[in-house]
């Protein structure tokens, strides 16, 4: 827990304060500061443990274990993409079918969301042979199996080590920048969180309440604590984050008496609001509708024929990690995005 926190200029503090790397700095009572943008400066103490103390003096052993621990991480979100929306739909008919008061063959009640996830073991989907422990080894297993199952040789999507690899960048990403902090542990359990959001939403076009609502929550409750944005902006960022879509999306379906978006968007921009505040709302939505653009030309350049329907909740993801990274100063990656 935070013995107490404040908000500081850096300025105010300049000869007090050590480089640690681009945006993290110790001052020399033990604090560590780090900078959201060019212009958010916060301080966000630990209690001082062995641990922090290590990673705050070793910046690459940090980067380093929390590389390793994304990879198993990415390793378990495979399993999540894969299997929570089975397991939710499985459990949408199973409450439609008591609804109606039909009688289905199998009248047992629903698993449960948890434990489709973690049964049965996981295994190949081809010929159904558990894997062995080693085969569960991220990124490892699948170059050493070179991309095949060890069993009946069927191809093993690339996918799956992709996701590992893009979950350790993105939280390598997030601990270089914000650093062995509160802001940097969080952040990296944001990543935890967008990754199969975006994914199951590529996949299904959709946004489980089960991920969008807690996470929602967690930020109100970090908030209260001052660790990214002040508890009052984090409410107004919920707020407006998800009225803001929902305005959009109302206009769009009087307008044209299409559905242009999921209800899954408003509620992660209320989510992504209550983790960054309202001031990075118009940020989000910015980022998202040039990442739409460029993405959407990109699918026109290469095909032609189709107008794939893009589900926006990577794209608010997206936006969501780069100003958790960039702060204010993703005006500047928009600019940039732009100049492409
Ligand atoms: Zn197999």
């Amino acid at each position: 827990m935070p013995v107490s926190t404040s908000t500081l200029d850096l300025a105010t503090k300049p000869l007090s304060l050590i480089t640690i790397n681009t945006s993290l700095k110790r001052c020399t009572d033990g604090l560590i500061y780090y900078r959201m943008g060019e212009i958010n400066v916060k301080l966000i103490p630990m209690p001082e443990t062995l641990l922090l103390q290590l990673f705050q003096n070793n910046p690459y052993l940090w980067l380093a274990f929390v590389g390793l621990l994304s990879l198993l991480v990415g390793s378990f979100l495979n399993v999540v993409i894969h299997r929570f929306p089975t397991a939710m739909m499985q459990e949408w008919k199973h409450e439609c079918n008591l609804l109606l008061g039909q009688n289905t063959r199998d009248n047992t009640p629903s698993p449960g969301l948890l434990s489709s996830i973690s049964w049965p073991a996981s295994h190949c989907p081809k010929c159904k042979e558990p894997l062995k422990k080693w085969h569960n080894i991220p990124l490892i297993s699948y170059l050493f199996l070179k991309g095949k199952c060890a069993f009946c040789s069927i191809s093993i999507s690339p996918r799956y080590p992709i996701i590992e690899l893009l979950t350790a960048a993105l939280s390598m990403a997030v601990s270089w920048i914000l650093g062995p902090s509160w802001a940097g542990i969080l952040g990296i359990l944001l990543v935890y969180f967008l990754v199969p959001m975006s994914f199951i939403d590529l996949d299904h076009k959709l946004l489980p309440d089960q991920l969008t609502l807690p996470l929602l929550w967690i930020g109100l409750i970090i908030n209260s604590f001052d660790i990214f944005v002040s508890l009052e902006s984090a409410l107004w960022g919920a707020i407006i984050g998800y009225l803001s879509l929902w305005t959009v999306y109302w206009a769009f379906r009087l307008i044209t008496g299409k559905h242009g978006m999921g209800y899954g968007d408003f509620k992660l921009l209320a989510a992504l609001g209550a983790w960054l505040g309202w001031e990075a709302i118009p940020m989000i939505i910015l980022m998202s509708a040039v990442a739409g653009v460029i993405i959407g030309l990109g699918f026109r350049l290469c095909r032609t024929d189709t107008d794939p329907e893009m589900p926006f909740g990577p794209l608010l993801a997206l936006g969501g990690l780069v100003f958790l990274l960039y702060g204010d100063g993703t005006w500047q990656v928009v600019n940039r995005l732009m100049l492409i």
